[in-house]
């Protein structure tokens, strides 16, 4: 195969509590997180030298710094590998959102990388070798739910979650992870709630365990951005059970009741000028799918 196209799908945290600050400097946290249809899509295809990326928004690196670059870069010499590859980037998901989307690219990049050249890589290496590139980046080879540990590279795969209708709400502000955490004060916190509620999840309480949804970063969010304040709260209004910011933000999701709901809320949000979608979560990881 010359060349692959690859979805590569948005996560949403339903639960995220922050343990402590590491001496390494990043944070220890444990986390439920779920994969969702919104996709951005990632083309390879193999060049005779060197790395390329093609990507239309202006937010998103196109050299070295993207993530897909690091991610290629790293497996051609992780292998041996003299050829390139070409990489395009189709953007969806929101940047700097808190869904993941550089993360997600840069597996979609190593999953496809492997495929054109038969590298013949196990998901398991794969997954390893992006726990290099960032924290969140092993989590896009599980399946559709998982309980995040350590600072979010280590992935226990759960049983998929039955499809839920959501809305992703976005108000267009970029926000950077890194600030987040530098205004957090922690309190004492323990894993304990997201021990049971993974438990629930696993015990087919769904709903029990949705009503659990908690992320430690949002007040920081929500006081730092009250944009995304008002985002919550109109979500909230209009029906969404629970209405909840994204890891570090400012993408907030809505778990609605059903289709109809979901679209007439995305709908009501769009007509407002906010970037919103209706779209479900996920039980299979579609980039997964794509395989010789
Ligand atoms: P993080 O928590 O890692 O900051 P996020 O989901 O909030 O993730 P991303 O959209 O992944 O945000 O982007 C974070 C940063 O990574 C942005 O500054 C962006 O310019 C940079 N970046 C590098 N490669 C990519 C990529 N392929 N897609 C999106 N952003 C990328």
């Amino acid at each position: 195969m010359d060349r692959v196209t690859l979805p590569s799908p948005s996560k949403i945290n339903l639960y995220l509590e922050v343990l402590g600050r590491r001496d390494d400097g990043y944070h220890e946290i444990t986390s439920i997180a779920v994969l969702t249809e919104l996709c951005d899509t990632v083309t390879l295809e193999r060049r005779a030298s060197g790395i390329t990326i093609g990507v239309a928004d202006p937010q998103v690196p196109s050299g070295p710094q993207n993530l897909c670059y690091r991610a290629a870069d790293l497996l051609l010499r992780h292998c041996g590998i003299t050829a390139g590859i070409s990489i395009r980037i189709e953007k969806r998901i929101p940047i700097s959102g808190g869904m993941g989307g550089g993360s997600s690219n840069a597996a979609a990049t190593l999953w496809g990388l492997n495929l054109v050249y038969e590298l013949g890589r196990s998901r398991e290496e794969l997954m390893c070798l992006g726990g290099e590139l960032g924290s969140d980046v092993p989590l896009f080879f599980s399946q559709g739910a998982a309980f995040v540990k350590g600072r979010g590279e280590r992935v226990e795969e759960m049983p998929a979650l039955c499809p839920r209708w959501l809305v992703i709400a976005n108000p267009g502000i970029a926000i950077s992870t890194a600030s987040v955490y530098s205004r957090l004060r922690l309190p004492l916190t323990s894993e304990k709630a997201g021990i049971r509620m993974r438990a629930l999840f696993e015990s087919g309480q769904a709903d029990a365990a949705l009503s659990c949804c908690f992320n430690r970063l949002e007040d920081v969010v929500l006081q730092a951005y009250p944009a995304v304040a008002e985002l919550k709260q109109r979500m909230a209004l209009l029906g969404a059970s629970p209405a909840l910011v994204s890891g570090s933000g400012s993408t907030v999701f809505g778990v609605m009741k059903d289709a109809d709901v979901a679209e007439r809320v995305a709908s009501t949000l769009v007509e407002t000028g906010v970037r919103a979608v209706a779209c479900r979560t996920l039980d299979k990881n579609p980039m997964l799918a794509v395989a010789q």
